[in-house]
């Protein structure tokens, strides 16, 4: 039996190959950061991780998570119900709330988890969820697994919202769905229209603030900071693995009776295991020494804003961003694989994105800023994109 199944599959890698969207892994031997060490022995300058506020190797973060291995040991070996409930989870959930100024907070093991989780047991078939068609597959995946009817809006089209919304107004209840930040463009949700329209259709909101929690808004609250709205979304599920540290974990925050059932219904909150002790700890102290002070937040903002003025200037065609995801176009699927290789052989490390990631013929190289990163860093990235850009006749 296996033979044939084995040679199904060996068809299916090859035409991933031959397509040229076979990913293959590079292999880190340093902890996470601006400057990374791989195991060709090479150094280079990283700009495609999730690590915002620089907090993935943060000697207070991997203080507390010591100190959380010490005096609360390695794993739960339990789901949360049962015995798998730590001290750290309950501050940790009360901390994220008082964050997002929400009522209360669910963790889940990722976000993907709270995505996945979130729809199925707040909705049936008698309501809608309109969602953004660009939304993260985590959303798209619980949405299937929920029984509402599905309205799709294309990304950030108001005037689509508006006509799914008028077609959604014979289910009972309505619930808009969108990424604060999308992660190939950078573009953030337009959260007051949203909020308008929501009022004005009897909808609930819920915003995905994995790449906008810690980055957008002056404090890094995401986009209800952004547009001066805290606590108008009745749901924000976000991670604890890009802004906010880096290692894993997931939550959903918002209103309470909402964050009551999920503890009560949430397949994968019920079903899969409580995250370890430490992660909970140093999720603590990474809300602590977000609200302490706005370093890192201000030193994030002052990054992005240099670096995507800096390549602008240089004539490259980026993106409209208020992030800190920089969408740098070339259009070519190919180019955009040779670039970031010409790019990675000055030091730099970015990875191109092309179909199916993005629409066809919209091939770009992606760059995510970090409060990791030195004003040298940024600078050495922006003159490998202008030879790099020269090299290529990307720019004349
Ligand atoms: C990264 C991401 C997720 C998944 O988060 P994990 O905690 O890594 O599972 C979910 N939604 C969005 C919008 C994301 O960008």
């Amino acid at each position: 039996m296996y033979t044939d199944y084995q040679k199904h599959l060996e068809k299916i890698i090859d035409e991933i190959k031959e397509s040229g969207l076979y990913k293959s892994e590079r292999i880190i031997i340093s902890p996470q950061g601006a400057e990374i060490e791989l195991n060709t022995g090479r150094k280079v300058l990283n700009f495609c991780a999730n690590n915002y506020l620089g907090l993935s190797n943060n000697p207070e973060l991997i203080k507390a998570a010591k100190r959380a291995l010490d005096d609360h040991g390695y794993g739960m070996s339990s789901v949360r119900f049962i015995c798998g409930t730590s001290d750290l989870h309950k501050e940790l959930e009360e901390k994220i709330s008082r964050f997002f100024m929400t009522e209360d907070t669910i963790l889940y093991a990722s976000c993907f988890d709270a995505n996945a989780g979130v729809f199925e047991p707040l909705l049936t078939e008698e309501d809608a969820i309109i969602s953004d068609a660009l939304n993260h597959a985590s959303i798209i995946d619980g949405v299937r697994l929920c029984k509402a009817k599905r309205y799709i809006y294309a990304n950030a089209d108001m005037d689509e919202l508006e006509e799914q919304l008028k077609l959604a107004q014979s289910q009972r209840f309505r619930l808009i769905v969108t990424d604060g930040v999308f992660s190939m463009d950078g573009n953030v949700a337009p959260f007051r229209r949203i909020a308008e329209l929501a009022d004005l259709y009897n909808a609930m909101i819920m915003v995905d603030e994995s790449h906008s929690a810690g980055v957008v808004g002056e404090t890094g609250r995401g986009v209800t900071e952004f547009f001066g709205m805290p606590g108008r979304a009745e749901i924000i599920t976000g991670t604890l693995g890009k802004a906010f540290g880096g290692a894993l974990g997931g939550f959903t925050t918002g209103k309470k009776e909402i964050i009551e059932l999920l503890r009560q219904r949430s397949r994968p909150y019920l079903f899969s295991n409580s995250i370890p002790p430490l992660v909970a700890a140093a999720g603590i102290e990474m809300i602590g020494m977000m609200t302490r002070n706005n370093e890192l937040q201000d030193k994030l903002h002052r990054n992005s804003e240099y670096f995507i003025s800096r390549i602008s200037n240089l004539g490259f065609d980026i993106r409209p961003t208020r992030s800190a995801i920089c969408a740098i176009m070339l259009y070519d699927a190919k180019l955009s694989q040779e670039f970031a290789a010409k790019l990675l052989e000055e030091g730099i490390y970015v990875i191109g994105f092309s179909y199916p990631v993005v629409p066809r013929g919209e091939a770009r190289i992606r760059v995510q800023l970090s409060a990791a990163h030195e004003r040298e860093h940024l600078d050495a990235a922006v003159s490998a994109f202008e030879k790099t850009g020269r090299e290529t006749g990307v720019l004349k």
